[in-house]
Formats: structure tokens, C-alpha cells, sequence
């Protein structure tokens, strides 16, 4: 495979934001910033073997999560995606058509949002397949929903429905059959083809102050991160955790507890915010038909995340659960 062909394959039709001075072709990228706004940057590396299997995922599968699961981290931030970079190690059983497919999944997130590839790096590797995302976003410059901002007496919130990802990873490794042809391909789509949840995470920036994480470690191990970096407590009801239907079917003959608890990967918001503030995000997003669930409330009790579980029982959560194959 030829480095430059490859690159120039790369080389985008469009441009979608008119802020691009710079895209690929050049040392690097040149952007000019919007006023009045801040830029927000992150980076996820996906590696074959530990974040997915070749053969358990299409390359275009593979390339849209790896820009899926940063897009969820700018949209935690309460920011907008705007431009992306991938950093590619590729060994030589890659094909450049599997290569082009992978960007392809890029390219059907990225075109939803408006998103323009502005460069990258192209490497050999001998083994594994290395893919690195960066992207970059803009949020007004008064918004900061950030883990340390809850506050005693919160509303704690979470988008979605929780426990599907790791469902659909147990399925996929074989460690768990789902009879239900629909919730089976309805729970592996949602391992392999998270939403990452921009629009709640808009609503959510418009509020006073809210507090906002996503969820890729699983519930327990974010809503420990916000509790830590706000030095407080969170007490949330196992009885109003959102599951879907599939996961409720597997509720019958499973303990599904590993998957909405510790499971990670669903990528939805979990945040917490004033009672008033959370009538107003409850409404926003019925209104725009996004789902948004109260769980629990924040409390005084110092760095401690309580499940009510329900039989009323009470459990004091680990951060940590399951880490499915990070090793
Ligand atoms: P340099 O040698 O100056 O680092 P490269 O030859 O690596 O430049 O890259 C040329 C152009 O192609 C740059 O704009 C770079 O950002 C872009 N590019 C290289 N590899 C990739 C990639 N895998 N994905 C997207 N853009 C890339
Ligand atoms: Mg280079």
C-alpha cells in the first residue's frame, strides 16, 4: 500500500465548516476559532485485540466508534464537534480497501454533525491495528459541565438506556445467547454503533449548572468520578434505571446488574443538576423526544455512591466492576 495514494484517498469532497483555513495536504491543519467560544479537545485510541476484534466488527464498524466515542466526550462537555484527526498504525494484513471502509464509518458520523476531517498521521505497525481520534469541538465560553460542579440536593440524570453495550459485547464474545432475534441485533448494534448524545448534551449546557459525565466506564465507575471531583454523595434507585426492553427480557434468567452497573460503553450522559434546572432539561427533552431518566440525588455523604436496590435494600458501589478484555 502506498502512503500518499492512501492520503489522498483521505482527502475530503466538502468542507463543512467555513472556519477551515487548512484541512489535510499541508504540514498541518489551520483553523480559526470562533469567537466568543471555547475549544474543547480530546483523544481516544482504539487497539485491535483490546478495544475490538477484527473479526467480531466490520472496519466501517471499527471507524465509527473510534470518532463515536470522542464525539461522546465533547458532547459531556457540553460542546459541539467540529473538526477530527486520526493517527493510523496500520500492519500489513489491513487492506487499503478495509482502511477506506474504516474512514467511511468516520465519514457517516461526521457528516451528520458537519464535521471536517482536517488531518492525521499514517504509520506501519507490525502487529495490531492502532487507531487514534482527536477531536475538537467549541462550547459557548460560560458553559463548563464539568464533574466537579454538583451540588448537594442535585437531581442525578441519565440519558438513554444503560447496560445495552456490554449486553451485546457478552453476546458478541459468546458469553450470553439471546434467543430474541431483534433485541439480540438491537444489543450488539448498540456495542458496535453507540449514539453519542450531543443534542441532550446541548440542552444540558443551556441549564444554570449542571455536572455531566459519559458513560464509558459504566454507571457506577462515572457516577464515582463525579462524586469524587465534587466531594459529595450519590444516592440513585436500581428501580429507576433505565433499561430496554431487550435487557428487561434478559432480566427473567441473567443477573443483568454487571451489565447496567459496570458494563461501560453505552455512552450516554449521566449528570446532576438543581431540581428546578432538571424540570426544565426534563421538558427540553421530551420535547425533542430524547430520553432523559432521574435516578437519584446527590448527597452530603463524602465520595460514597449508594444503590437502593429493589427490595430496598441498600449498597454502598465500587468504582469498579467489570473491565471487560482492557485486561
Ligand atoms: P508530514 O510528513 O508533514 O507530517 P504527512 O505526509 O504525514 O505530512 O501528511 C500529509 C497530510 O495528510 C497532512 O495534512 C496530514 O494531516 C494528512 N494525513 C496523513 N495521514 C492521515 C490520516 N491517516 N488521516 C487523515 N489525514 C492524514
Ligand atoms: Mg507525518
Amino acid at each position: 500500500m502506498d502512503e500518499f495514494d492512501f492520503i489522498d484517498k483521505l482527502q475530503p469532497k466538502r468542507i463543512f465548516q467555513p472556519n477551515v483555513v487548512v484541512g489535510i495536504g499541508d504540514d498541518a491543519a489551520v483553523y480559526k476559532p470562533s469567537r466568543h467560544k471555547n475549544q474543547v479537545v480530546c483523544v481516544d485510541t482504539m487497539v485491535e485485540g483490546v478495544h475490538f476484534l477484527k473479526h467480531a466488527s466490520t472496519p466501517e464498524e471499527i471507524g465509527y466508534k473510534a470518532l463515536a466515542v470522542n464525539i461522546s466526550d465533547i458532547a459531556a462537555m457540553g460542546a459541539i464537534p467540529r473538526y477530527y484527526l486520526v493517527s493510523i498504525a496500520i500492519p500489513s494484513n489491513w487492506a487499503e480497501q478495509d482502511l477506506l471502509e474504516l474512514y467511511h464509518g468516520m465519514y457517516e458520523l461526521a457528516d451528520e454533525y458537519e464535521m471536517d476531517l482536517i488531518g492525521g498521521d499514517t504509520v506501519s505497525t507490525a502487529d495490531k491495528l492502532v487507531v487514534t481520534v482527536t477531536v475538537i469541538g467549541e462550547v459557548e465560553a460560560h458553559v463548563q459541565t464539568l464533574r466537579s460542579k454538583a451540588k448537594e440536593h442535585d437531581v442525578v440524570f441519565v440519558t438513554g438506556s444503560i447496560g445495552d453495550s456490554s449486553a451485546g459485547l457478552a453476546i458478541l464474545l459468546s458469553q450470553l445467547a439471546v434467543d430474541n432475534k431483534a433485541h439480540k441485533e438491537y444489543l450488539i448494534n448498540r456495542h458496535k454503533r453507540p449514539t453519542p448524545r450531543v443534542r441532550a448534551g446541548q440542552i444540558i449546557a443551556t441549564l444554570d449548572r449542571a455536572s455531566l459525565n459519559d458513560i464509558s466506564d459504566g454507571l457506577a465507575s462515572e457516577l464515582h468520578e463525579i462524586v469524587e471531583a465534587s466531594q459529595l454523595g450519590i444516592t440513585f434507585n436500581e428501580a429507576d434505571i433505565p433499561i430496554s426492553e431487550a435487557l428487561s427480557e434478559l432480566k427473567k434468567s441473567n443477573d443483568i446488574t454487571k451489565w447496567f452497573l459496570y458494563g461501560g460503553e453505552d455512552f450516554e450522559l449521566v449528570g446532576t443538576t438543581s431540581a428546578e434546572s432538571w424540570d426544565k432539561l426534563k421538558m427540553a427533552c421530551d420535547e425533542q423526544s430524547i430520553k432523559i431518566t432521574k435516578i437519584g440525588s446527590v448527597t452530603s455523604s463524602h465520595s460514597s455512591v449508594q444503590l437502593v436496590k429493589e427490595n430496598l435494600e441498600m449498597i454502598f458501589l465500587e468504582k469498579s466492576g467489570y473491565n471487560h478484555f482492557k485486561g
